[in-house]
């Protein structure tokens, strides 16, 4: 048998000259989900949210996957993604308003219908906050009944009756709900392997935070409708001082806007409070541009570009373009990428 091995030196020097197996380098990809502002309804755009995956390049940046807010037709994106329902390992809310929640409902009966014996679902938002004027914003609350209209119709209960692996109490039974106070500092609200997601207060409606996702690929921060704690003018900008702190050093910014287009001196019939209660272009421009942000992607956009109508506020001067988005970005001093949002728009980073 001696004569059929090599020596030692061979060996070594044809080991030393093999080729080194491929890196396999971190990344992340950043997905918007749906790019609606608001209720209205305009040419099918899904309600607001994005998807951040992250992984390698040999799992297609796809390891793990993290939704941000759930608006009208999430799973129907995630759908053209070919991403399933049970492929989602933690979903966060910005706030309760039902253009960032009205598609958790269909996600989770997906789940629940087809892999109710898989692992439950981590739901992250904040505490139950009460206002003066007599009600509460709960995500508690809508996670335990996200299910109760289909309890309530029987159809739980026959779906079931067909497939014992369902869970008896519906969909919220397979939500794990994780709610933290929000906070003017960043906290850490979910982690897993080496990803975290950090959370700050911000304002919009009671109870509204803005989170930041930190992975070795890079950052992004997702502001959602946060605006400037002053509500109103005057106030130094639109934006919200706790999102720029959230997002110091991030190279993503994804944030809902408003164009001052629709500003209550023009005659857009937008109720000033509603314009006020969201950031300005411009402002998340130079926002972006303080940060170091790389990319400012723009979502949840008031108007859509092409639209003459908001729901049912006109657009004054006609339908904006993206083009004119960039130029408001651009007059707030970002030079930047600025990323006028569409659904499924997608940006890798890092850069291929
Ligand atoms: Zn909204």
């Amino acid at each position: 048998m001696r004569r059929f091995l090599l020596p030692t030196a061979l060996l070594t020097a044809i080991w030393l000259f093999l080729p080194l197996p491929a890196q396999s380098a971190p990344c992340m990809l950043v997905t918007l989900t749906g790019t609606m502002s608001g209720p209205a309804l305009i040419n099918g755009v899904a309600g607001a949210g994005t998807l951040v995956r992250y992984g390698d390049d040999s799992s297609e940046c796809g390891t793990m996957k993290l939704q941000f807010d759930a608006g009208r037709g999430t799973i129907l994106r995630l759908s053209q993604l070919n991403v399933d329902p049970d492929q989602i390992d933690a979903i966060f809310f910005t706030h309760m308003h039902s253009d960032h929640t009205e598609g958790f409902v269909d996600l989770l009966l997906a789940r629940w219908n087809f892999s109710s014996s898989g692992a439950r679902l981590d739901v992250v938002c904040s505490n139950d906050v009460s206002s003066p004027l007599g009600f509460t914003m709960s995500c508690g609350k809508f996670v335990t009944h996200i299910g109760d209209a289909f309890v309530q119709s029987g159809e739980i209960a026959q779906r079931v009756s067909e497939d014992k692996r369902r869970l008896a109490g519906g969909p919220a039974e397979l939500a794990h709900l994780i709610t933290f106070e929000p906070s003017d500092a960043p906290q850490v609200v979910w982690s897993k392997g080496d990803v975290k997601v950090s959370a700050i207060r911000s304002t919009h409606v009671a109870g509204h935070a803005s989170y930041r996702v930190d992975t070795p690929a890079g950052s992004v921060v997702i502001g959602g409708d946060a605006s400037n704690d002053s509500p109103a003018p005057p106030r130094p900008t639109s934006t919200s001082a706790q999102v720029e702190r959230l997002a110091q050093g991030a190279e993503v910014i994804v944030h809902s806007t408003m164009h001052p287009i629709m500003g209550p001196e023009r005659d857009s019939g937008m109720p000033a409070p509603v314009y006020h209660r969201q950031s300005l272009t411009p402002d998340l421009g130079a926002m972006a541009k303080r940060t170091g942000a790389k990319y400012l992607m723009l979502t949840h956009l008031a108007p859509q570009v092409g639209a003459t109508h908001h729901g049912p506020y006109k657009v004054p001067g006609g339908a904006l373009t993206e083009a004119d988005y960039r130029a408001a970005a651009e007059a707030g001093g970002f030079t930047a990428t600025t990323i006028v949002g569409s659904d499924l728009a997608t940006l890798r980073i890092p850069a291929r």
